[in-house]
């Protein structure tokens, strides 16, 4: 507690940042970020006795605090009635699958193998969950996409059985940018909608059929985060839909079952094709799972500051305030994993951009939010639980503005856009660029799907319009190829390791300029009528005009 104390700024420096505007061109009112005050917060967050800020660790209690505290300090209202938190109820599952899963098929009896052919996890608490001679069925990508006439379950009822699907979507398979986005993932693409579509489905189980290129990464890396614990939300009394068990098969693990099953990987390139229809492939599958599970609840902090015009509709901005915690040594004995990039950089932006809010001479048309999610790093979970119980309608929420990372080294000329394409929060956001005399930049990888990897995706997935974007790498005064190595060095030196901690030779000046870029255009959408808008062809777009049109009824 005392320590706290330490880190905050005195009443007097806050009365010195809080003027600190400059006026540009159009006679706007800019605030000129500083990097002192941005540090100072980051240097608490990522320091070891927050260690490693993990949901129900001491950092938790720590971290919520500080964030609390300095939104109290700022001026800013409580964001949830009276409180400052949101509950996030959460559940720690542990599954223990059986060594082997048993396949009859139409050749014969064979076995599959935990971890070297299959990974499973699942979201169901129940004690003990089982296969029992259940009927597997190949549904292709698992699509079911009103916007690209392409439905894999058409006239095909998979209740109570298990479905075998591939990753990515016939976009990728095909190469073709008539179909889908080509190589652009869509969210049909990612692991993630395969297990929902199928649970909506009334599946009992879902398989994915990992391929290294389609998913972005090899089946190692699902080896090594599937199958052992995984936090989810506490979704009891939701009512919510899932499959018993979902997990992933190797490819050659698949290639057996096609095999056993009469079939080639013409049955797979055939997914590719539209009116594809999804198959029986006349093979039974038995295993058991037991399964521990263990409740606890961790918290999103919100704050607010309440529009002068429009109170009723909403800005949000996010980043989340967790990371890894205390875990395996690095090579120096260091085992805190202080993420002072990942995130305490966005959650100290978070505060300084609220602090920008808040000193304006003329406070915002909208109410803007400042929410603090947590559990980012286990699933995005925070901000999960923030969209699916939303303090504030959805319909009448404009915008969400998510900060994951800030950049602490040199300024760039380039903006990345990630998931470009997806809104009209694209347009903001390079028109704000424009003024600093900056260009956006299109991403590295559209086909690795970043758009749906981080908080922001959350708010999307409720059709409210998020903006994802990052420094680029056309780093002021030193070119393309020293930017690629300086990102290329973070994700190899520092992402999610120990060594992601403050460091006195950081800079921060590409950071404080993009948060004047996310501040402009968060002025903007709190000072604006109108509503950003989804692009047409957009997967979000029909969920967003569903949603205002119940409103409007
Ligand atoms: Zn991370």
């Amino acid at each position: 507690m005392q320590k706290r104390v330490l880190f905050l700024l005195p009443a007097s420096a806050l009365l010195a940042l809080a003027s600190c505007h400059q006026n540009n061109k159009q006679g706007d009112e800019i605030p000129v970020f500083n990097k002192d005050s941005l540090g100072q917060h980051i240097q608490v967050l990522a320091s070891d006795s927050f260690g490693g800020r993990k949901p129900f660790s001491a950092g938790e209690a720590k971290t919520v605090a500080y964030m609390q505290n300095s939104f109290t300090r700022l001026g800013l209202e409580p964001g949830n009635g009276n409180s400052y938190l949101q509950d996030v109820p959460m559940v720690l599952i542990t599954p223990d699958a059986d060594a082997v899963m048993k396949v009859q098929s139409p050749k014969g009896k064979f076995d599959l193998k935990k971890t070297d052919d299959f990974v499973l996890s699942t979201e169901n608490t129940d004690s003990i969950i089982s296969l029992n001679n259940d009927e597997l069925v190949f549904a292709g990508y698992g699509v079911v996409a009103p916007e690209y006439n392409w439905n894999d379950y058409a006239g095909m009822d998979v209740k109570g059985k298990v479905v075998l699907v591939l990753v990515n979507d016939p976009g990728f398979g095909t190469a073709d940018t008539a179909i889908f986005r080509g190589k652009t993932m869509t969210y049909y693409g990612r692991w993630t909608y395969k297990f929902e579509e199928a649970a909506r489905q009334g599946a009992k189980a879902c398989l994915i059929i990992h391929n290294t290129e389609a998913a972005s990464y090899p089946f190692s890396v699902v080896q090594n985060s599937w199958g052992s614990s995984n936090l989810f939300l506490d979704r009891r009394g939701s009512g919510d839909k899932h499959c018993a068990l979902q997990g992933w098969v190797s490819a050659d693990a698949a290639k057996k079952l096609l095999a056993a099953a009469g079939k080639d990987s013409s049955l797979i390139v055939s997914a590719n094709q539209h009116g594809f229809k999804a198959v029986s492939l006349g093979e039974r599958l038995s295993l058991t799972v037991k399964v521990k599970s263990v409740y606890n609840i961790s918290h999103n902090v919100i704050a607010k500051i309440t529009g002068s015009k429009r109170p009723d509709e909403y800005l949000i901005y996010t980043a989340h305030w967790d990371h890894l915690g205390i875990g395996k040594p690095d090579e120096k004995g260091d085992s805190i994993y202080n993420g002072a990039i990942d995130n305490a950089s966005g959650s100290a932006a978070l505060l300084e951009i609220a602090r920008a809010f808040k000193s304006l001479s003329t406070p915002p048309e909208r109410t803007v939010i400042f929410l603090s999610v947590t559990a980012e790093e286990q699933g995005l979970l925070g901000s999960a639980w923030y969209a699916q119980h939303p303090i504030y309608p959805v319909s009448k929420t404009a915008a969400n503005i998510n900060m994951d990372g800030i950049n602490a080294l040199d300024s760039t000329h380039d903006v990345i856009v990630v998931g470009a394409g997806q809104n009209e929060l694209e347009e903001y956001i390079a028109e704000a660029a424009k003024t600093q005399n900056r260009y956006i930049a299109p991403e590295a990888h559209p086909e690795a799907g970043s758009y749906y990897r981080s908080d922001h995706f959350n708010f999307a997935k409720v059709g409210i319009p998020a903006l994802d974007c990052s420094s680029g790498i056309d780093v002021v005064g030193k070119g393309k190829d020293f930017g690629k190595q300086q990102k290329d060095d973070y994700t190899k030196n520092r992402y999610h390791r120990p060594s992601d901690q403050w460091d006195t030779t950081w800079t921060f000046n590409g950071g404080l300029r993009d948060m004047q870029l996310l501040f402009m255009v968060g002025k903007r959408i709190a000072n604006e009528s109108t509503w950003p808008q989804w692009k047409t062809g957009s997967e979000f777009k029909a969920i967003r005009d569903k949603s205002l049109a119940v409103v409007s009824k």
